[in-house]
């Protein structure tokens, strides 16, 4: 008899950023899809790993984190975001924030409960949920700005509402929550009883003098949220898979248990790089803002020639370009034939969606070298 296998995510494919990144390789594409810098990390960063591989740092950390790590996380959430977290019973360092996200939704996720999710989404967080075999809730932002919708937003909350899952700076739309936002969001998820996984990978890139609201401020958000953020986005090492969580202590806890019998650990010798490095360069993230807001200005000012429309992203290291002027077809099908044709790769927004808008918008990441950008930019001037 043949062994059958029924899929538990029927509707999942590959992933959009591991196929525009294939098909831009495939034609020699520049490949502004998939979201990475194409520079590398800082050099101190690159020494302490590799000092610490060749010291023989090769075995398993702590479950939770390697202590010297999770102090530093703490040091700088302090010092970034004026909030103290324990580093004993509050912070987990994971895998990657994908791996963080996946363990806090399987840690509080039973079969029935509904899952906010705000659309655009990024693409982890609907299978998370299925495998915990919760429901995921689509509740669209606004259009053109990406702002939450609140009416729409309560009108989605029911008795089985069990989480929000909420993303600010916003992949794919580089919106960020605001202030106001976020007061609100304290008392609507006291008011409905949820918990909340917020994703803040990209909490030092916001533009133009913007703050980052972390859920970690707001009292009422802080004492239900599994905080998520990454090393690979602050660090310029997305090839690391490291990122953690910070939660309260019953959160944690719970958490923990999951991820111990997902990967156990993250990679010891990245855990002490990073240490190191945050323990000799506290002030690092807070160079980002103005190093990525200058790589959005140089592309979206060599774009204005273009037949492009957009707003300058607002944090993330994403613009997102409207081409309704240039064509009609759908964002899928232009990107792939684009990256063929035209040698430049983007990510179609629609993929986000769980049913996506009338709209016509491709995702450019800017974390590129000035070069790549302005040839990038040469060429969307071009169509
Ligand atoms: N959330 C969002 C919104 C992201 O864009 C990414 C990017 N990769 C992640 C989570 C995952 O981060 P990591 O690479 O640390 O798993
Ligand atoms: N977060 C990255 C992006 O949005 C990609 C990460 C991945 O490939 N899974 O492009």
């Amino acid at each position: 008899m043949q062994p059958m296998i029924t899929s538990k995510l029927p509707r999942v494919g590959t992933t959009i950023f591991t196929r525009m990144s294939a098909l831009a390789a495939e034609h020699g594409a520049l490949n502004l899809s998939q979201g990475f810098p194409d520079f590398d990390a800082p050099e101190a960063l690159r020494e302490a790993m590799a000092r610490h591989v060749m010291a023989g740092h090769n075995q398993y950390a702590p479950m939770q984190g390697l202590a010297a790590l999770r102090e530093q996380i703490a040091l700088q959430v302090l010092r970034c975001r004026g909030v103290s977290c324990d580093p004993d019973t509050e912070i987990t360092v994971v895998p990657g924030a994908t791996e963080g996200i996946f363990c806090a939704v399987m840690a509080c996720v039973a079969p029935g409960d509904e899952v906010i999710v705000l659309d655009p989404c990024y693409d982890s967080y609907q299978p998370c949920v299925e495998l915990a075999g919760g429901r995921a809730i689509h509740v669209p932002l606004r259009q053109p700005d990406f702002a939450l919708d609140r009416e729409r937003l309560e009108a989605a909350l029911g008795a089985r509402s069990r989480l929000l899952i909420l993303n600010s700076p916003h992949n794919p739309s580089g919106s960020t929550l605001s202030r106001e936002d976020m007061l609100y969001l304290e008392a609507l998820v006291q008011r409905h009883g949820l918990l909340v996984v917020s994703d803040e990978v990209y909490e030092h890139l916001v533009f133009d003098g913007r703050a980052h609201h972390s859920a970690l401020q707001f009292p009422a958000l802080r004492e239900r949220s599994f905080a998520l953020f990454s090393f690979g986005k602050t660090f310029s090492v997305t090839g690391w898979k490291t990122g953690y969580c910070i939660a309260p202590a019953a959160l944690t806890a719970e958490l923990r248990k999951v991820h111990q019998f997902v990967s156990f650990v993250a990679v010891t010798p990245v855990q002490l790089a990073l240490a190191d490095f945050m323990r000799e360069q506290p002030d690092y993230p807070a160079t980002l803002a103005a190093f990525y807001q200058r790589k959005r200005d140089l592309f979206c000012d060599a774009l204005h020639a273009s037949r492009f429309s957009f707003t300058p992203s607002a944090g993330t290291y994403f613009q997102l370009l409207d081409y309704s002027r240039i064509s009609e077809e759908d964002d899928a099908g232009l990107g792939e034939r684009w990256t063929r044709e035209r040698g430049i790769a983007a990510i179609p927004v629609s993929v986000f969606y769980e049913q996506p808008p009338p709209q016509r918008l491709l995702r450019f990441c800017f974390a590129k070298n000035d070069a790549v950008l302005e040839a990038a930019a040469e060429i969307l001037c071009r169509i």
